[in-house]
């Protein structure tokens, strides 16, 4: 267990911050004439109420959440999209030049900007061959408990993805569970491709340990990319701050808007995800014929990353017929690696046919 508090692990002056109150957190019932807040009577664009500032603490929308989601409305905050919810977390937890974070890798990118924007130094656990986490390594060389001191420093996030990006694979939820167990410091379980996952959350940790963040995106399975909507869900302390550090207005009423009709929409939105996992098992099994191709691996989220002879001439052959890949091979641990989104059923037809038109150079 962590002999720190989470007000200890905050920043100071985090701690300690007495929050803005906006016109709109004073009053949020229902009134006739809203003189309130210096907004124009006017909406020139449209009976949309765009003149109106939005709810800032997301309200409706947490209600939707919940009935969707069964996270109560008091663990939640709203981001825009999960990058802000993120910052927010370095942000509150990580002292600039000071403190660290520890993240496995490969794994999702942004981790590692929003610490470098931070100043915030990275200790990477590489992941072993097949993709599950290295605990000896995590505990020896990464210093899952390390030895630092809250005066200079120590590992103050523990990003784990899962299931991982660009990987693929979900972490048995046990062994994360221990992990944030021991981890002193706060546990932030990124769940953008739960909803693709046979594993499922990790939310029933949530109970037991209080320095545990889970993040979640519309911008995958409810098909939100566009409109960005990142959800945290955790502890109270966790949480208020997190209301306390974010924009007021963070999330405009168009976006909140939207994020509700995502939701009410959960029986497409999972007939979707159905049809989604039968085209990963279809274009995966199609892949491995080709010849080019090394190895699709296990996927657990709606893309595959795949290894094949020449990734570069795979990616720049795919360019030209303007399907657009991802070249992961740069990364470390996926060497010869690409990342194929699964996409609509034609669209998918359209990536095999051309493979098999392209499969001579390739
Ligand atoms: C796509 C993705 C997200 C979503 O980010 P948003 O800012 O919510 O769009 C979060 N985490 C991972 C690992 C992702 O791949």
């Amino acid at each position: 267990m962590s002999e720190y508090t989470i007000k200890q692990l905050m920043r100071k002056n985090i701690s300690t911050l007495v929050p803005y109150s906006s016109a709109r957190n004073e009053f949020s019932g229902k009134g006739s004439i809203y003189i309130d807040a210096n907004e124009n009577y006017r909406d020139f664009v449209g009976e949309k109420g765009l003149n109106r500032y939005p709810d800032p603490q997301h309200i409706e929308l947490k209600r939707e959440i919940e009935k969707v989601m069964g996270f109560l409305p008091q663990q939640i905050v709203v981001g825009n999209g999960s990058d802000e919810l993120i910052d927010l977390l370095f942000r509150i937890f990580c002292v600039p030049g000071k403190d660290k974070i520890l993240m496995m890798s490969p794994t999702y990118g942004a981790y590692k900007v929003f610490a470098d924007i931070n100043d915030i130094s990275v200790s990477y656990c590489p992941l072993k061959d097949d993709f599950s986490i290295d605990l000896e390594r995590l505990e020896s060389q990464c210093h899952l408990i390390n030895t630092g001191t809250i005066e200079h420093g120590i590992h103050k996030l523990l990003f784990i993805c899962s299931p991982n990006n660009p990987t693929g694979n979900s972490f048995p939820l046990e062994q994360i569970g221990e992990i944030a167990k021991r981890f002193r410091g706060i546990t932030v379980i990124d769940e953008a491709y739960v909803d693709f996952s046979s594993i499922g959350s990790a939310k029933a940790l949530l109970e037991q340990n209080e320095r545990i963040v889970i993040l979640r995106t519309l911008s995958k399975a409810y098909g939100l990319a566009n409109v960005r909507i990142g959800i945290a869900i955790s502890s109270p302390e966790i949480i208020e701050a997190m209301h306390h550090v974010k924009y007021p207005y963070n999330v405009s009423g168009i976006q909140q808007e939207a994020a509700i009709g995502a939701l009410r929409a959960q029986k497409e939105v999972e007939a979707t995800i159905k049809i989604i996992l039968n085209e990963r098992e279809r274009v995966a099994s199609n892949l491995r014929n080709f010849s080019f191709v090394q190895k699709v691996f296990p996927s657990d989220a709606n893309f595959l990353l795949v290894r094949v002879d020449d990734p570069t001439l795979l990616y720049n052959m795919l360019l030209k017929k303007g399907i657009i890949i991802r070249n992961r091979s740069s990364l470390r641990g996926c060497y010869g690696c690409v990342r194929i989104t699964i996409g609509s059923v034609s669209e998918n037809n359209a990536l095999l046919e051309t493979l098999t038109q392209l499969e001579e150079i390739l």
